[in-house]
């Protein structure tokens, strides 16, 4: 991967950006998404953010390598601290856990009212979707894809109702799950809610050899709610 050539992820992730935008990529590592993004066109102008020194000095080689130092602006600093109100009308944060983007945005929400956010996370999207849900953000758009045998969710957001596109009764595994992602119910959707109930079936298992204790209780409800809801999900 270059910023010629992204992967089908990023690639994926630059998809929903809107012409002409002003972007940030937070988390930018070698800056590949806002060279490509600003080179193809589809962005006017680009901030690359990172927080560590290391990846920083990547994005600034890259930058300069591109002749795109006009463009896109490398900055060192903790997540949306980088940024100014107002700044950038979308917002990228890919390749981290959800728990960390969802934390970002939570430092960061005065700085990013009315841009439009692309999420990529690589684990626990829920703790994102829950994030948008209780700050009036509205999931407008979700993809989920396998690239070199890993599945990655994309997760689209504006400012909006935020309960549109939940139902009421389904809302927990909507959550989980993602309510575009589960009513399209795709092959990497399905492969990957399939390896995830192996997995807890498996540590339900191991816990049986365990000594029974009120957090061990608590776990077990915890999983077999949630086999419960994915069960549910994939058997429609
Ligand atoms: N976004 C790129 C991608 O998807 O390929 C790079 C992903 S890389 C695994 C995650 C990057 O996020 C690392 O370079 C890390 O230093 C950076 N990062 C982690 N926490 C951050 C934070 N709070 N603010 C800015 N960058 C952060």
């Amino acid at each position: 991967m270059n910023s010629e050539k992204l992967s089908k992820r990023l690639e994926t992730v630059v998809s929903y950006i809107p012409k002409n935008s002003t972007i940030a990529d937070i988390g930018s590592d070698h800056a590949y998404l806002p060279c490509y993004a600003v080179q193809a066109g589809i962005a006017a102008s680009a901030i690359a953010g990172e927080v560590v020194k290391g990846p920083f000095e990547s994005a600034l080689k890259q930058v300069k390598l591109n002749a795109l130092e006009n463009q896109v602006d490398v900055r060192l600093g903790d997540g949306l601290d980088v940024l100014r109100p107002g700044e950038v009308d979308c917002i990228t944060i890919a390749g981290m856990g959800g728990t960390l983007i969802a934390s970002i945005l939570e430092k960061g929400k005065n700085k990013v009212e009315n841009a439009r956010l692309i999420l990529q996370p690589n684990v626990s999207a829920v703790s994102i979707r829950v994030w948008l849900m209780d700050n009036g953000w509205s999931l407008t758009n979700e993809e989920i894809l396998e690239e070199d045998g890993k599945i990655y969710e994309v997760l689209v957001a504006e400012k909006g109702n935020p309960e549109a596109g939940y139902s009421r009764e389904d809302k927990e595994a909507q959550l989980l799950m993602g309510p575009i992602l589960s009513q399209e119910g795709n092959a990497p959707f399905r492969k990957k809610w399939t390896q995830e109930l192996t997995q807890w079936k498996a540590i339900l298992k191991n816990m049986e050899q365990a000594e029974e204790t009120p957090a061990l209780e608590e776990r077990r409800n915890d999983l077999l709610g949630k086999i419960k809801l994915v069960e549910e999900v994939l058997n429609r």
